[in-house]
C-alpha cells in the first residue's frame, strides 16, 4: 500500500484513535502507528488494544496528565535524535480535553514537523448529530468542577449566539443540567452518550424537560446547547441609539444603516423614526 507520509525524520504526529468503536481507525492511523519509533499513549494498556487489534507492534511511552512535564525533555531529545513520535490519547483527539498542548507547543517552538492524523473525536459527532445549528460553534470541553467556577464560566455565554458544546461525567449530569437551566435559561439541548458503541443514544430535548429527566449514570456524554436567539433587547430608543453612532463619528446613513443592522429592522423603519424626531 502507498504510504501517505513520508519518512522525513523529526516529526511529532498526532493520531486520533477511535471514541469506542474500534473499526473508526483510519488506514492512516494504523500507517503511520506501524511507522513511527514510538508511541506516547496517555495509557498504555488501554492503548495496548487497540494495537492488537491492528497488530501493531510499535512500542509505547506513557505520556499523561501526571508525567508530561517531566517527560517533555526526553520526547525533544528523542525528536533530536531523528526519531519519528505518534501521540495518542485514550480515546479521540489527543489535546482535546486530554493531553497533548504542552508538547505540541513545544516541539512546534522547537522546530520540529507537527503533523496531525484526523480522525475520531467525540465533538464532532455530538454536534453534526444534534439537530442544533452547527457553526458557529465554541466547545467548552469539561466545565470547571467548582458550581462556583462552572456557574462563572457559563454565565459569560449567557448571551452568546453560538451553539456550546461541553463534555460531561455521567455522575455529573443531573447536577450540570439544573446549572444550565439556572445559568442559560430554557434552551435546546442535545445529549449523545456513547456515541460509536452499543448503547449509543442521542436525546433531544430542552433544558426545562432535562431537569425533570433521568439520565443514565453509565457512559460518557457530550451536551450541546442551543445558543441565545432571544429578541435583543435594547434600553435606548431608535433616536438615541442612531445619535450614539453619530457621536462616535459614524455620518447619519452609516449610523442609521448600523442601527437597522443592529435591531434587526429595516433601514426604511430606522429613518422614519430619526426624521420625525430629527
Ligand atoms: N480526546 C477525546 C475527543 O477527541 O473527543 C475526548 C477525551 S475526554 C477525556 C473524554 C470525554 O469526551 C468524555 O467525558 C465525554 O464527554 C467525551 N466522549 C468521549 N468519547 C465519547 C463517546 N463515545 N460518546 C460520548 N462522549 C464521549
Amino acid at each position: 500500500m502507498q504510504k501517505s507520509f513520508d519518512t522525513n525524520q523529526k516529526k511529532l504526529y498526532i493520531v486520533s484513535t477511535p471514541i469506542g468503536n474500534l473499526s473508526d481507525m483510519t488506514y492512516r492511523a494504523v500507517d503511520v502507528l506501524n511507522m513511527v519509533d514510538v508511541i506516547l499513549a496517555e495509557d498504555t494498556r488501554n492503548s495496548g488494544v487497540l494495537l492488537k487489534h491492528y497488530h501493531i507492534e510499535t512500542s509505547m511511552l506513557s505520556y499523561h496528565e501526571f508525567n508530561k512535564n517531566e517527560k517533555e525533555n526526553m520526547i525533544l531529545s528523542m525528536l533530536h535524535e531523528g526519531k519519528n513520535i505518534a501521540l495518542i490519547s485514550d480515546a479521540g483527539t489527543p489535546g482535546i480535553s486530554d493531553p497533548g498542548y504542552e508538547i505540541i507547543k513545544s516541539a512546534i517552538d522547537n522546530g520540529f514537523d507537527v503533523i496531525p492524523i484526523p480522525g475520531a473525536s467525540a465533538i464532532l459527532a455530538a454536534l453534526v448529530s444534534s439537530g442544533l445549528i452547527i457553526q458557529p460553534f465554541t466547545f467548552i470541553g469539561f466545565l470547571p468542577r467548582k458550581s462556583s467556577e462552572a456557574k462563572s464560566l457559563l454565565s459569560t455565554y449567557t448571551n452568546r449566539k453560538e451553539t456550546l458544546v461541553i463534555y460531561e461525567s455521567p455522575l455529573r449530569i443531573d447536577k450540570t443540567n439544573r446549572m444550565l437551566h439556572e445559568i442559560l435559561g430554557n434552551r435546546n439541548v442535545s445529549y449523545a452518550r456513547e456515541l460509536t458503541k452499543k448503547f449509543e443514544t442521542i436525546y433531544r430535548l430542552n433544558l426545562e424537560q432535562a431537569i425533570h429527566q433521568t439520565f443514565d449514570q453509565r457512559g460518557e456524554y457530550v451536551i450541546v446547547i442551543e445558543g441565545n436567539f432571544q429578541e435583543e433587547h435594547f434600553e435606548i430608543s431608535i433616536f438615541d441609539h442612531v445619535k450614539q453612532y453619530i457621536d462616535m463619528g459614524y455620518d447619519e446613513k452609516d449610523a442609521m444603516k448600523q442601527v437597522a443592522k443592529d435591531r434587526k429592522i429595516t433601514k426604511s423603519e430606522v429613518y422614519k423614526v430619526f426624521k420625525i424626531e430629527h
